[in-house]
């Protein structure tokens, strides 16, 4: 792999640039690999370079329908934190914060990783008290955060409005390392680090169907022809409930679209990010200066990855009410990605009725940030059988035993998550 630096860049800029590298190989599929990742998103380029360099694998496959990133690693709103609730939840994320906070360095590649703060706010009592609990929990755990009153939140953040007479800010829950990190530069950095150690990355190539001999996979059947393998890992979002009928069992996973904004770029007028506690809506603004913003799902299941307007219309206006001076923006675009929303609106990385096919799912709006953490866990239960310490709470059968991961504190209601 060609090291990227200060010394290289200077050179190829003296050079006319004529020596950069493709930065991973677009391979074409062999016949067979020892493991096989379907989808080549975060979690899946993740685990396969987990794969690679903490297990010695590298006989593996990831396999994409598209070009690689179209999925929502590339359209997500880039937030990573670890601002839960539950022990096992906050030891997760936080140890995915932690490595995001090295990544750059470990991938040797530019994700412009922002440890720019990332604000909640609370606008009543009860909900300052929620935040206060949830405040409590993450200092158990060691992990730093901040509560802060009205003014300080002034303060931190000008442009929000904190006399809002409908629904006024009473204070806010501060976790400073928190930010944003370039989302489709992980699936590249991934891609090229994983790459470098020897995995194939297989673009255009679609997985229709999971050909089984009593209970294990044989392989994948693709639009490139059959591929055979050990083990078959699913890593593919929005799409794992028709992976897994192909492979014959069933996830308790539905499929909702989540849309994203981004509007005019103007010069730097917010340097945290904000989550309203009254409405669905967070922003931050992106280093090219757009305001980048989104909202809750659109509440019906959908593979569609498409904006609406009705959806607009309910961000924006939540976004106007927080900030009034937003209205003075034109927002340029709008998207959407289809996510795995799970029953208990937390994920799974677990093996599953098929001995030897792991998976990687129920992401719901917050995979991107758990995307090292989830590649780390997946790779080790992938490579040793067992989970891995930090995610043994996200395994599948707590839909059959019952001991759901209650997060949000609202009980067994799927549409509440
Ligand atoms: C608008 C939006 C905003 C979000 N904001 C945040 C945020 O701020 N912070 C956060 O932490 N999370 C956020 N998320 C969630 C986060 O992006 C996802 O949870 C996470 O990216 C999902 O994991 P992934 O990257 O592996 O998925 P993806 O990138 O979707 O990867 C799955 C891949 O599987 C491929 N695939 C599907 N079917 C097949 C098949 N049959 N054969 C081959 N390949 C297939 C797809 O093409 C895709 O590339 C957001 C999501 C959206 C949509």
């Amino acid at each position: 792999m060609q090291r990227y630096s200060a010394f290289r860049l200077a050179l190829e800029a003296l050079r006319g640039h004529g020596g950069w590298q493709p930065a991973w190989r677009d391979a074409a599929p062999k016949d067979r690999y020892k493991v096989v990742i379907v989808g080549a998103g975060g979690h899946g380029l993740a685990t396969a370079y987990h794969l690679a360099r903490d297990h010695g694998i590298t006989d593996v496959a990831v396999l994409d329908k598209g070009p690689l990133g179209l999925g929502n690693v590339g359209r997500n709103t880039t937030i990573i934190r670890s601002n839960y609730f539950t022990a096992p939840n906050i030891r997760f994320y936080d140890h995915s914060l932690k490595l995001w906070e090295n990544l750059e360095r470990e991938l040797n590649f530019n994700v412009m990783v922002s440890q720019r703060g990332s604000l909640n706010l609370a606008h009543s009592d009860g909900q300052r008290d929620l935040f206060a609990r949830r405040a409590n929990a993450m200092r158990l755990e060691g992990v730093a955060i901040e509560m802060l009153d009205k003014d300080a939140v002034k303060a931190l953040c000008p442009l929000i409005d904190v006399d809002n007479g409908r629904y006024p800010v009473v204070g806010g829950f501060l976790q400073r390392r928190a930010g944003t990190v370039r989302h489709d530069a992980v699936a590249w950095g991934y891609a090229r680090a994983a790459s470098a150690r020897g995995v194939d990355i297989v673009q255009h190539c679609e997985v229709t169907a999971i050909p089984r001999e009593g209970a294990r996979a044989m392989g994948v059947e693709t639009t490139r022809g059959f591929i055979g393998a050990d083990k078959v890992v699913l890593a593919v979002a929005g799409h794992s409930s028709r992976l897994a009928a192909m492979a014959g069992f069933r996830l308790p996973i539905e499929t909702h679209v989540l849309q994203a904004f981004v509007t005019e770029a103007v010069k730097p007028l917010l340097d945290i990010v904000v989550t309203y506690g009254a409405g669905h809506f967070y922003v931050s603004q992106s280093d090219k200066g757009g305001l980048v913003f989104g909202g809750g799902t659109d509440g019906y299941n959908s593979y569609a990855q498409r904006g609406t307007l009705p959806m607009a219309e309910e961000v924006h206006a939540a976004g106007i009410t927080l900030m009034p001076a937003l209205s003075r923006l034109r927002t340029l675009r709008q998207w959407g990605g289809v996510m795995d929303m799970s029953m208990d609106g937390n994920p799974i990385i677990s093996t599953t009725p098929v001995e030897n096919l792991a998976v990687s799912t129920g992401w719901c709006y917050g995979g991107f940030k758990a995307i090292p953490a989830g590649g780390t866990c997946l790779a080790h239960l992938v490579a040793t059988g067992a989970p891995h310490p930090l995610a043994a709470h996200f395994g599948l059968n707590r839909f059959e035993t019952g001991a759901v991961i209650d997060e949000r504190g609202v009980g067994p209601h799927p549409y509440l998550h």
